[in-house]
């Protein structure tokens, strides 16, 4: 039997503590969603304030230039990349998960259209999160060449769903419900010996597993920087094209930020080369410039450290719901195989939804994904063994007194 007192020894031996202390988190709150969206770290109210009234207002135009507003997307891309497992050069952060990937997917289509045009298959998930299935759906309509979208209900049926007809395969590496980890290199090899292209969705995987992008010999990336980058509300998401394949067509957004010469004005669209054709147009710069201060925090440590201490948050809460839940007809979703774990933890329960109400009300904070999952999202860079062992205890008590079972927390809000 685990503790508060073996929780409170982690704590002490935990060489990643200290880190905590750069977050802004409110008292009595146990934090278990920077999945979905990050805690601020604490330099981004002194980078805004610099960014609003010095770069914005005393600056002004000139800041393009002298506050480095335009290469700011390739900078922090750079800062970014060894997280990753990329080459300098090779990240770009701009516009949302969302766009990115209609811009990589409508890549990857071209390459294969002059390839192999035959392919007219895009492989994924059902369980892939909707926004990635529903831009597959847009960007085909609009292409009308008459692709299709071939879904698999298990990452098992992923290798015998990849054909001779099959252009791309999109994945999140970590599935943002049940945290299914893919063997990266592994599919990727699959992907590549039946003549696909991968794209990889990283929302779940940068700064909360290890990823080796160039190592695996993935060929298109995207992701979040709002979730365990802690980059702020709606921060830019990022883009990673393999060097090899970055050149070889022009991204359809093809916005002036993308442009060989932006400033030539000139009638015709001409990419940059490199993974700046991936640029579009003006970016939000306020919001931008906090990505740097959860970089900051990265460059700190590495993804090896945060990965064990990861691994031992996500077993520590998975035996202690055993030990303090059984019998509450939870059932757990995610792998137990370290290989194929993630960094969050969900459980099914009928009533998850409003147990998840029930949670936020005493202050655990963890969030409802459709249909019964609870999800819990562990940060290595700011979770504690002891909250761990808190948040068990409160979800006992909940499932204990049934107090999911009251009218308030039956409602259904419009964000879950
Ligand atoms: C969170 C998430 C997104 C979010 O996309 P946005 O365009 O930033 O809203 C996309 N894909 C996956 C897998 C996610 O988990």
């Amino acid at each position: 039997m685990i503790n508060k007192n073996h929780c409170l020894t982690l704590d002490e031996q935990d060489p990643l503590a200290p880190l905590r202390q750069q977050f802004a988190l409110p008292e009595g709150v146990i934090y278990l969603d920077g999945n979905s969206l990050g805690a601020r770290p604490l330099a981004s109210l002194e980078r805004a304030r610099q960014v609003i009234e010095q770069e914005w207002g005393d600056g002004l135009i000139r800041s393009w230039n002298s506050a480095g507003w335009r290469d700011l997307p390739l900078r922090l891309g750079d800062r970014l990349a060894p997280l990753i497992g990329a080459g300098a050069g090779e990240v770009v952060i701009t516009d949302t998960t969302s766009i990115n990937l209609f811009k990589v997917l409508s890549a990857a289509l071209q390459v294969q259209a002059e390839r192999a045009p035959q392919r007219r298959v895009i492989v994924s998930e059902s369980s892939n999160f909707p926004t990635d299935l529903y831009i597959v759906e847009g960007l085909t309509q609009l292409l009308q060449r008459g692709y299709s979208l071939r879904l698999v209900d298990s990452p098992e049926q992923i290798p015998a769903a990849i054909d001779q007809d099959t252009a791309v395969v999109l994945l999140t590496h970590v599935n943002y419900k049940t945290g299914y980890m893919h063997d990266m290199q592994a599919v990727t090899g699959l992907i590549h010996e039946a003549g696909a292209l991968s794209i990889w969705d990283l929302a779940h995987s940068a700064g909360a597993v290890p990823v080796a992008l160039t190592q695996s010999g993935a060929d298109y990336a995207i992701g979040c920087t709002y979730k365990y980058l802690n980059g702020g509300p709606g921060s830019q998401a990022f883009a990673w094209v393999a060097p090899t394949l970055c050149d070889l067509v022009t991204q359809p957004l093809s916005g002036w930020f993308g442009h060989a010469r932006q400033f030539d004005m000139a009638t015709h669209y001409e990419p940059s080369s490199g993974i700046a054709r991936y640029l579009c147009g003006t970016q939000p710069i306020t919001s931008l410039a906090m990505v740097e201060c959860g970089l900051e925090i990265f460059e700190q440590t590495d993804m090896q450290s945060l990965r064990r201490k990861s691994l031992a948050l996500t077993d520590l809460f998975i035996q202690l719901v055993e030990q303090r839940c059984a019998g509450h007809d939870l059932k757990l979703v995610t792998p137990r195989d370290h290989a194929k774990r993630g960094s969050h933890v969900s459980f099914e329960h009928p009533e998850g939804y409003a147990v998840i109400q029930a949670l936020i009300a005493r202050g655990v904070i963890g969030d409802y994904r459709e249909p019964r999952i609870m999800r819990f999202g562990f940060t290595p860079l700011y979770t504690r063994f002891s909250e761990v062992w808190d948040a068990v205890q409160i979800l006992g008590e909940i499932l204990d007194q049934k107090t999911w079972a009251q009218a308030q927390f039956q409602v259904r809000h419009s964000v879950t």
